[in-house]
């Protein structure tokens, strides 16, 4: 018997209580509290009984990785180390938390940054004392500007010498303290349970990094408690504002007449009740790049994303709007929202008006706030107003039809994005990585349904794609797997390409391959600089692939895509394919 956690609202589905297998439910089924898909629930713990059979020997180790996966934790990404044996062991010992061992902590970070973004689950990140806990800096920053929860545990040097200095040893708290919403040293065994669920707790509620270091010899000190169960220790989240401030909010939509929709990545889950406000209001939606297949991008209400790699269709309506209804998104930079009469809706109450002033704001869960005020607004047919949706589409989608030339040489990157979008899975995962290839990416390829992607938002680092590409493997083992990457991204990470064939994850990496760092190459070129320091040396990432194990495919005809496509898509191994790729923006 297991439970699983609505990660939208909290809400736990018991199979015992209910006396049904959550697997047998249909598809169709949605959370009982707030109405998320059953997509948005994460396996919680698979006892009922949440005290463990007691075992002779027990550490603080064992209780500490028994306890957060008592509370949905079920990967530990990291490389093992002299400060690590305890809680490496404890692992071994859990049938319920995988320990998969990566080849730098950079990527284990990145992995459980991709998780949290993905299921809205936490995973974990193990790190040494020292250089371990180092190098999972930036993708714990990664995870901290995306609002990513992740936990981190992190070896320390035994307590006495915390202090007096020894062997990779350094200021642990002070280097996690800028980086973490939860930053705690478990210093007796007593505080196992306790440091345990409010680690996993802040990291859910704040939407952060939660940090426990634990001293060597903390680990290994054997202790034994009962394990604290999640249900009846989390506040549910399906909560908004009150129905005056909602009626408020319906009056100011009303009287709109080019209402636009801004959707960000906080509504993921919620694209069926997007829908169905743009359909009642006759308005367009438009994403932010984060927020790119939280819609079906071919629905005829999706306009597509904003910002600088946005469509001009989502452009020219944002512009010419007289309201936007901005849906859980953190207004960045990269969004290029203008100010504008707004409606805004978001659980953390200091978004809401958080760049410009906003009509009304409402506070609370979008998934409860959504049909709300659909059900408040008046219903709208606004033809005109369709018709030209329909219309700023058409171009769009001309637009990039004929930027993806079939036959230039060097292969253009345009044309890889249309083959990608063409021959993937309706149900794939994507990881991007950051450059041209994101670039690229975000603006013409058209997300189906039930795709999704993941990528470095805010903090946009370079080597986040073969990472995230890892923890989606992990997180949907049935889907298709695609991380799109160039030959700079990939290279900072490729010795992790190793964990995909460690693990057998039939990842599948496309490589822009256009021998630059092509986007800062730009940048020289836009501001009149020479090209200089760019460029990178020629390198057969296909070569490496089949070196490495795994299936390697090299493509420099455009006439050769479609079919290293279909082999890549059809390979049972991890696969790389390197597209030898016009480094030029536009021509
Ligand atoms: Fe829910």
């Amino acid at each position: 018997m297991a439970k699983y956690r609505c990660t939208v609202c909290n809400y736990v589905f018991s199979e015992e209580k209910e006396g049904k297998k959550f697997s047998d439910l249909p598809e169709e089924w949605v959370c009982p509290i707030c109405g998320a898909p059953k997509t948005s629930f994460v396996l919680l713990a698979e006892k009922t009984d949440a005290q463990q059979a007691k075992k002779e020997g027990k550490t603080v180790s064992d209780v500490l990785i028994e306890q957060v996966a008592e509370w949905g934790v079920r990967y530990v990404f990291g490389v093992p180390g002299t400060s690590t044996l305890g809680v490496v062991d404890a692992v071994r010992k859990n049938d319920k938390v995988m320990y998969i061992q990566v080849r730098h902590e950079e990527v284990a970070a990145f992995m459980a940054s991709a998780y949290g973004k993905l299921t809205g689950n936490v995973a974990a990140c193990l790190s040494v004392s020292g250089p371990g806990t180092t190098n999972l800096a930036t993708g714990l920053y990664d995870a901290s500007m995306d609002n990513s929860p992740v936990l981190v545990l992190s070896g320390m040097v035994a307590r006495q010498y915390i202090g007096p200095g020894s062997i990779q040893e350094l200021d642990q708290h002070s280097f996690f303290e800028p980086i973490c919403v939860f930053n705690k040293t478990l210093m007796s065994e007593d505080q196992t349970t306790m440091l345990g669920t409010l680690a996993v707790k802040t990291a859910l509620l704040d939407r952060g990094v939660s940090n426990i270091g634990i001293p060597n010899d903390v680990q290994k000190l054997p202790y034994d408690t009962q394990i604290r169960p999640f249900e009846d220790r989390m506040p549910n989240l399906a909560f908004g504002s009150e129905d005056y401030i909602i009626e408020e909010a319906a009056q100011v939509v009303n009287s709109a007449e080019r209402p636009v929709i801004v959707a960000g990545f906080g509504c993921r889950g919620q694209g069926t009740k997007l829908l169905g406000l743009a359909k009642r209001i006759s308005a367009p939606i438009v994403t932010t790049f984060r927020a790119k297949g939280v819609v079906n991008e071919q629905d005829a209400f999706c306009a597509g994303c904003h910002g600088g790699l946005g469509s001009t269709a989502a452009g020219e309506l944002v512009h010419k709007s007289d309201l936007l209804i901005v849906v859980d998104s953190s207004f960045s930079d990269l969004t290029l929202l203008p100010q504008k009469r707004t409606v805004q809706i978001d659980i953390n109450m200091k978004n809401i008006a958080k760049k410009y002033p906003v009509e009304v704001g409402l506070l609370g869960n979008s998934a409860i706030l959504l049909p709300k005020l659909t059900a408040k607004v008046q219903e709208k047919n606004n033809q005109d107003y369709l018709n030209e949706i329909a219309h700023l589409k058409e171009n769009w989608n001309r637009q990039i039809a004929k930027e993806a030339d079939a036959t230039a040489k060097p292969i253009r990157a345009p044309y890889i994005m249309k083959v990608l979008q063409d021959k993937v899975a309706s149900g794939a995962v994507f990881s991007l990585d950051v450059g041209e290839n994101c670039w690229w990416f975000g603006r013409n390829f058209q997300m189906k349904k039930t795709q999704k992607i993941v990528m470095s938002g805010l903090l946009a680092s370079m080597g986040f794609g073969l990472p995230g590409a890892l923890a989606a493997a992990l997180a949907y083992p049935d889907k298709q797997i695609i991380c799109v990457t160039g030959d700079g991204g990939f290279t900072q990470v490729m010795g992790d390409f190793a964990t995909a064939l460690k693990y057998q994850l039939p990842i599948k990496v496309f490589i822009i391959n256009n021998k630059h760092l092509g986007m800062i190459m730009q940048e020289q070129k836009m501001e009149g600089y020479q090209i200089t320091q760019t460029e990178l040396h020629e390198y057969n990432f296909a070569l490496f692939a089949e070196n490495a194990g795994g299936v390697g495919i090299k493509v420099t005809e455009p006439s050769q895509l479609e079919a290293a496509v279909d082999q890549a898509l059809a390979a049972t191994k991890a696969t790389i394919v390197d597209i030898d790729t016009d480094p030029r923006r536009f021509i």
